[in-house]
């Protein structure tokens, strides 16, 4: 491997976003990536739909309105958001005998992204110079020789550089990869911080149409006995075809226990739920973060969820004498855990090293 000046491990929004703003400024960089893609917990699938269509498994929505980082971003890497469809009412399921319908309180300001967050990924990536993000690199070592680092890939190869960023879920970090010398203070910090929504699982269903809309439903369902808690219409934008979304209500040991008898359920809830039309499903797909390796730690399966708050500076510092960094969501002091707190904890990680050197 050639030696970069800096590297960055993994290729989440954060680690991207690091990336981007550390090329722009001349650096020499790569970025190591540990899966077979890039993205992180930005996933996404097309199915038989059109190539513009795309259903996310991992984050769906944006708050433009209220996060002015990620409408610089969206602007900057010309990706457009619209609204979240809410128009109709909501479906309470298991609140009573039977399920109701009530006026929807909606979210001001909730956006979807056209293309879905993936769109980000991809801006940024092609952004980069080429061959800058290498896959299937998984990191699983980091230590200080002769006053550079040498990070260790699974591999065996070892890249040696002046400057790292770890821009993986800091638990992660914690668990799968031997830093040299990390400050046993900054370490419980980072097993203390949840990675934001690692450990849940979410469906997506489609339809041939968002029959819903038609009798004046949002898509939007609560639901105190699930399998799925809180259902939201996932169409396309022009609604050439029907989605919708939802949260796994079970523990990771259940659903993964018997994914055919969750399916199953899911599809009955949604009877139950939109009536015989809902029968109607052309596919479901079901995508467990429990079972990411490189995104859910065992401390995030044995811990209640918890959203990040914002953590102590010591996530923004310098370590190793400023040659160790982190950049992920949970890093950031704006929005942790989520995307805007990705693409913050990206551009700050680079500007502080930037002017360190
Ligand atoms: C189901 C779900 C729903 C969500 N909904 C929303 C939402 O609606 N809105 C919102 O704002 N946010 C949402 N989020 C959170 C959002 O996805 C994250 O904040 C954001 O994607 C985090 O990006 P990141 O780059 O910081 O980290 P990640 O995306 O976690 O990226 C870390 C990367 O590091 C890699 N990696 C790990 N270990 C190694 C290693 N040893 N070597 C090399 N690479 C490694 C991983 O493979 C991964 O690619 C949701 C998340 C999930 C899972």
């Amino acid at each position: 491997m050639r030696e970069p000046e800096i590297v960055v491990v993994g290729a989440g929004i954060a680690g991207l976003t690091a990336a981007f703003c550390l090329q722009q400024a001349g650096k020499k960089l790569v970025v190591l990536e540990g899966a077979g893609r890039s993205g992180g917990r930005v996933h996404s699938f097309s199915g038989n739909a059109p190539k513009s269509v795309r259903f996310d498994v991992g984050p769906t929505w944006v708050w433009p309105r209220w996060q002015p980082h990620v409408q610089r971003w969206l602007g900057d890497l010309s990706v457009r958001p619209f609204a979240q469809f809410e128009t109709g009412d909501a479906i309470l399921d298991g609140f009573g005998p039977q399920v109701t319908r009530q006026p929807l309180p909606g979210q001001d300001g909730i956006a979807r992204l056209s293309g879905g967050p993936t769109s980000i990924v991809e801006a940024i990536e092609q952004r980069l110079e080429p061959g800058t993000v290498r896959l299937d690199s998984e990191v699983v070592a980091i230590e200080t020789k002769e006053n550079d680092l040498r990070v260790h890939l699974r591999d065996g190869a070892v890249a040696r550089c002046a400057t790292a960023i770890l821009a993986t879920p800091l638990r992660i970090a914690v668990e799968r990869i031997r830093i040299e010398a990390l400050d046993p203070r900054l370490s419980g910090v980072m097993l203390q911080t949840p990675t934001w929504m690692a450990q849940h699982a979410k469906a997506v269903i489609l339809f041939k149409t968002p029959f819903w809309r038609d009798r004046g439903l949002s898509g939007r369902v609560a639901s105190r006995i699930g399998p799925l808690v809180e259902i939201h219409d996932h169409s396309p934008e022009n609604a050439e075809l029907g989605a919708l979304f939802g949260f796994v209500g079970w523990p990771a040991k259940d659903r993964q226990q018997d994914p055919e008898t969750l399916e199953a359920e899911i599809r009955r809830q949604l009877v139950r739920c939109f009536g015989a039309d809902a029968a109607r499903v052309e596919r479901v797909i079901l995508h467990d973060w429990a079972l990411e390796p490189l995104i859910c730690s065992q401390a995030d399966i044995a811990k209640p969820p918890e959203h990040p708050d914002v953590g102590p500076d010591l996530l923004r510092q310098g370590h190793l004498d400023d040659r160790l960094w982190f950049a992920v969501s949970e890093t950031s002091d704006v929005s942790p855990g989520l995307i805007e707190g990705a693409l913050v904890a990206g551009q700050t990680a680079a500007q502080r090293i930037l002017s360190k050197r």
